[in-house]
């Protein structure tokens, strides 16, 4: 009865896809959480996607996760972010019903077969020689399994700070894994902090909207999941715009001594790109004022979160700094906001799998791993999760490359160079971002999310159904010859005053800057084209970026071996003749898994991977 092949330990963004993609995978799945109430919460802000964010949620998406049909669900202002610039960086963001996000997740987990949940925190780890063998709950309950995911987020030893007061805690109003992190501190794992914050909740009602600028989502409404619709969202509201004043930024530079990060108190390193309203005060001393973007919490409560002014100053100071921006002058706030420091290990000690490299069959996803972010934690559970129940079933384990997806990526970051901050991905953290964008997650995804087995049947045909529609479309578009003074020439320097010189395809017009795939599709002789705005999509930028998309696929074929010549696991780098030290000791930390990700060591030279090859021959 307490025994199972894969067991998740955390219901939160990383828990609950791993959960899911184990049971998808076919594994018998149960997922431990401290309470069932939070399983897929939110821990700061009410929003899902942005740049690099929404292409993870994408891939999610096209491997069968739920991130994405969640936010279909609950998304209430949507906008597509960089929409003017090229496709590669194009992304989506969804504010989200708090409530409704989390009810979405939970009606997904319950409804997985193969998965059970139980309501308890872990208190232990049962290991045996170099194995994990199962759980040890709060109440002394313990639970085997072959394989364990670990997806404890940021409750790892968690210190909640406000001011100079700081008191355990996993996020506001939940319990921190305090016994749990004892237990892990006592084995050889390399852990150190790092720290987050979130800003003080307001009451909207104590808001004064007038003269500040509105902000509603873009129309048409995106849409995150392959298979959703706009029909699946909510009803829609909009967001609003205000800033900081110099008055804003003298409260903050007077409250500074009693702030836990500029005291000292904080150890933890917090996120770069997310940082605190204090930091942005002091790092960026010239600037008069920041935005603020007054973000609704969801549709029934009248609680707005201001994002941009995350803060752990005291109490008093956070009311006087809200007090002090515009529209806010008799803001109520709900709640305080805090800084939270928790317990995360150094990710270099992980497979590209996700297993922990000290423990067998043990995997840690999230933001333990030293990332940040719902997008980055449900994508590294998603992997984790497939692995798990991959290995349970004694399949090999599975990573996307770099060139596959961004979730590629985020691993190979992870594990080669590990982290001294928390991240978070960015387009440009990717080098072959023309590949990688969020309108073909499917088509790079999807078909190998099926043979993985954690897609179903009705993805399946509603990729293949979109797949084949691409292909007709464009053999259709292909076949049909456009004249310089024929019927079509005509027919295009009349709809749009392109005038032709030379024979060319209807599918090569598209390659022309001022013409699109409406443009072409509405001429009476190539009319009525394809209604489904996706499948024009995929047709228009497969022919404007055709050279760009076949230079990049060189390269890739060209780095393709490296990436494919695997590292034995005990591979001995101290052996290696005329390999410096410096680089035998770096390799024998990272211990790569194949030569592409030696090469990706910092420091690492082409030399030294011409040694790794011939030294790697020899071994054969
Ligand atoms: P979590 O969402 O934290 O989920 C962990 C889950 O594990 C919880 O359900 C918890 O109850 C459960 N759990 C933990 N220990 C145990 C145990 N021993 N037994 C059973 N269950 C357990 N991200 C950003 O991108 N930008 C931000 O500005 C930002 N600010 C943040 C501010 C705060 C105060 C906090 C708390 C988080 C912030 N985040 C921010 C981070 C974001 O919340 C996380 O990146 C994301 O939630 C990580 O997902 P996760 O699944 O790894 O962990």
């Amino acid at each position: 009865m307490h025994s199972y092949d894969v067991i998740v330990i955390g219901g939160g963004h990383a828990g609950t896809e791993a959960a899911l993609a184990s049971a998808r995978a076919g594994a018998h799945t149960l997922l431990l959480t401290h309470s069932l109430e939070t399983v897929g919460q939110m821990s700061c802000n009410p929003a899902i996607g942005g740049i690099g964010k929404g292409h993870l949620v994408r891939e999610i998406d096209a491997l069968g996760g739920a991130m994405a049909r969640a936010a279909d669900l609950a998304g209430i202002q949507w906008r597509t972010l960089n929409a003017s610039k090229g496709p590669a960086v194009r992304a989506t963001r969804a504010q989200a019903d708090r409530v409704l996000y989390r009810q979405a997740i939970r009606g997904i987990v319950e409804n997985q077969p193969n998965l059970s949940l139980f309501q308890q925190a872990v208190d232990d780890l049962v290991i045996e020689g170099d194995r994990v063998t199962g759980v040890i709950t709060q109440s002394g309950l313990r639970f085997d399994a072959r394989a364990v995911v670990l997806t404890a987020g940021t409750f790892l030893a968690g210190r909640i700070h406000v001011g100079l007061v700081n008191y355990p805690g996993g996020r506001a109003g939940d319990p921190p894994a305090t016994t749990l992190a004892q237990r892990l501190r006592e084995r050889p794992f390399a852990i150190d902090r790092l720290k987050t914050g979130t800003p003080p909740r307001i009451d909207g009602r104590s808001i004064d909207y007038t003269g500040l600028a509105e902000q509603p989502g873009d129309m048409p409404v995106p849409v995150f999941s392959f298979l959703g619709s706009a029909a699946d969202h909510p009803r829609q509201v909009s967001c609003w715009i205000t800033h900081t004043s110099e008055r804003t930024h003298e409260i903050i530079r007077g409250g500074l001594d009693q702030s836990p990060m500029y005291a000292g108190v904080i150890e933890g390193v917090g996120p770069r790109y997310c940082p605190s309203i204090e930091d942005k005060v002091v790092r960026f001393a010239d600037k008069a004022s920041h935005q603020v973007f007054i973000e609704p919490e969801g549709l029934d409560t009248h609680e707005v979160y201001p994002n941009g002014i995350s803060t752990s100053l005291p109490y008093e100071v956070q009311v006087a700094l809200v007090r002090s921006i515009k529209g806010f002058e008799n803001a109520h706030i709900t709640r305080p906001g805090y800084a939270i420091e928790y317990d995360f290990f150094d990710p270099r000690g992980l497979k590209a799998s996700l297993e922990t490299k000290l423990v067998d069959g043990l995997f840690f996803a999230g933001q333990i791993n030293g990332t940040t972010g719902y997008e980055e934690a449900a994508a590294q559970g998603l992997l984790a999760g497939l692995n798990a129940a991959r290995q349970v079933q004694g399949r090999e384990a599975w990573s996307p490359r770099r060139d596959q997806a961004y979730l590629g990526v985020l691993v190979d970051d992870l594990v080669t160079h590990g982290t001294t901050e928390p991240y978070r991905m960015f387009t440009s953290r990717a080098e072959y971002r023309l590949q990688l964008r969020e309108d073909n997650a499917d088509a790079r995804l999807t078909p190998v999310g099926r043979e993985l087995g954690v897609v179903d049947e009705a993805r399946w045909s509603a990729f293949s159904r979109k797949a084949e529609a691409v292909e007709r479309e464009r053999a259709r578009l292909q076949a049909v010859w456009a004249t310089p003074g024929g019927a079509l020439a005509r027919e295009l320097e009349q709809a749009t005053g392109v005038s032709l010189s030379r024979e060319c395809t209807a599918l090569d017009l598209m390659k022309r800057p001022e013409l699109d795939y409406s443009a072409i599709a509405a001429l009476p002789s190539l009319a009525p084209g394809v209604d489904d705005a996706a499948v024009a999509e995929q047709v228009e930028i497969g022919v404007k970026y055709a050279g760009y998309l076949e230079r990049q696929h060189d390269e890739i074929a060209r780095s393709r071996r490296n990436e494919d010549t695997r590292l034995p696991e005990g591979f001995d780098y101290a052996g290696i003749p005329g390999l410096s030290a410096e680089l035998q000791a770096k390799l024998a930390a990272v211990r790569p898994e194949t030569i592409g990700q030696a090469q990706r060591i910092p420091g690492m030279t082409p030399a030294a991977i011409s040694l790794l090859l011939v030294c790697l021959a020899k071994r054969r």
